[in-house]
């Protein structure tokens, strides 16, 4: 409701808001003159603040206006159901309890709310949709009701999670899969902004459907930034983001996307059939290692100097590596907001080896290694095996060894410079395995000064 304040009544907002991030954490979420500001703006605006160096003007004004009328109505007006739909909401009692309920029933839904009351200690779950284990009480829900499908939002509100009643987590590369076809059909030609941690499925079937598809860093700031200098119909961020331009502000909002989501599925007689009919793969969810402040961005700057992988490996550094093979990819970037790797797997089929995703010099001897991390991934999602007739979009670095590649070299020589992850180091079981606690043991890798080769991992 800020971004619609924002974008309706003035030109810049701003809002204290932890959005996912676990209840410790609290920040400011800013509008200035109508676009996102990020990196050295922020910094500038720290320093600004810290110096006290502000220049006050005169004249302006201030008045209270609550928005919530004008918000719900906006969106009743837009969206057209063909149909009823019985959903279940769970806002984890994060902020868009307090209006998406009610804006869902106004559209046309039979609702059943889930932790709909506002409690900053997130009592039930935490309201963050990106992570399987916030799914469980929705995915019980639909298994025990009659709803057609589930919706969950994180903690500000921004982002959107949707669960079909099989139980299956249509992630939001999936989702934007049947957004940016909707949009497309009006927007012929119309360009469809993504974030590195999307499927290969994505970049074709926006293609197929006459769009122009173009990859872009995470971040909800930075694609919000790119809508600013270049425009897109669509964009989204696989964490959840989904920006729309077309009958819309541009501005996050997981209640609206969640309504064109079901304006959507309302035109066809089965929610399930039509989510689990859009292009799929093999794929585990965004995986966070744990690190000391300011590791991530060390590990990733050393890895994009060193990694090397062979052809027919396509490299994308946009941010963090991206590495693409004809049949699935492997990410590994940090974290813009808490001090985590961020990794991402898919194949299109189940035998799909993901231990490809292996440079010779993963920081110490390979030791965040997804097949040591993670020897058992959680496989989300399966579906059809069609090999991708395209490479994928974006900023693309030739295959094979490039700068730095060193051969005939311990891998994990640097004297601890880069953390080690504790090995086994991962929460129990499950979809808890995806968390990793990287300890900061620093002992070189035996087998790989013992080998004396470039750090090859098992
Ligand atoms: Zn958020």
């Amino acid at each position: 409701m800020l971004y619609f304040a924002a974008s309706t009544l003035c030109a810049s907002g701003i809002q204290v808001t932890g959005s996912h991030n676990p209840k410790d954490y609290n920040g400011f979420k800013m509008v200035l003159g109508g676009r996102a500001i990020y990196g050295d703006d922020i910094q500038a605006l720290r320093a600004t603040m810290e110096a006290e160096s502000w220049v006050l003007q005169s004249g302006g004004s201030r008045r209270s206006v609550d928005v919530l009328a004008d918000y719900t109505a906006r969106i009743v007006g837009d969206i057209k159901l063909a149909r009823p739909i019985k959903i279940v909401v769970d806002c984890g009692n994060g902020i868009a309890g307090a209006s998406a309920p009610a804006i869902l029933r106004a559209i046309g839904c039979e609702v059943t709310e889930l932790f709909s009351e506002v409690d900053g200690n997130f009592p039930n779950h935490h309201p963050d949709p990106s992570k399987p284990e916030n799914l469980r009480d929705l995915m019980a829900a639909l298994k025990s009701g009659d709803a057609e499908l589930g919706l969950a939002f994180d903690g500000d509100g921004d982002r959107l999670g949707i669960v079909t009643r099989d139980g299956d987590n249509i992630y939001p590369d999936r989702q934007m899969m049947l957004f940016a076809r909707d949009v497309l059909s009006r927007v012929p030609g119309g360009t469809i902004v993504f974030d590195v941690k999307c499927s290969q499925r994505l970049a074709p079937t926006i293609e197929a459907a006459g769009g122009k598809a173009l990859m872009f860093k995470t971040g909800h700031s930075l694609i919000k930034a790119k809508d600013a200098r270049s425009g897109f119909a669509l964009g989204s961020e696989m964490s959840g983001h989904i920006f729309f331009k077309e009958r819309w502000y541009g501005f996050d909002d997981g209640t609206y996307a969640g309504c064109r989501l079901l304006e959507i599925v309302s035109r066809a007689p089965d929610a399930g059939v039509l989510l689990n009919a859009l292009p799929t793969s093999f794929s585990t969810p965004e995986l966070n290692v744990q690190c000391a402040e300011g590791e991530p961005h060390s590990v990733v700057t050393q890895l994009v100097a060193k990694a090397s992988f062979a052809a027919p490996a396509v490299i994308n550094t946009i941010d963090g590596v991206r590495v693409d093979w004809p049949d699935g990819f492997g990410l590994i970037r940090a974290s813009n907001t808490t001090p985590v790797l961020v990794l991402r797997f898919e194949g299109h089929t189940a035998a799909w080896r993901w231990s490809a995703f292996r440079p010779t010099c993963w920081p110490c001897c390979a030791r965040l290694s997804p097949t040591r991390i993670f020897p058992r991934p959680r496989i989300e999602s399966a579906g059809n095996t069609h090999t991708p007739t395209r490479r994928p979009t974006g900023s693309q670095r030739p295959p094979a060894r490039h700068r730095g590649a060193r051969q005939g070299r311990p891998a994990c020589s640097h004297e601890g410079a880069m953390p080690l992850a504790r090995v086994g180091g991962a929460k129990a079981q499950g979809a808890d395995r995806q968390t990793v606690v990287l300890g900061d043991v620093r002992t070189p890798c035996p087998r790989c000064t013992s080998a004396g080769g470039a750090g090859r991992a098992d």
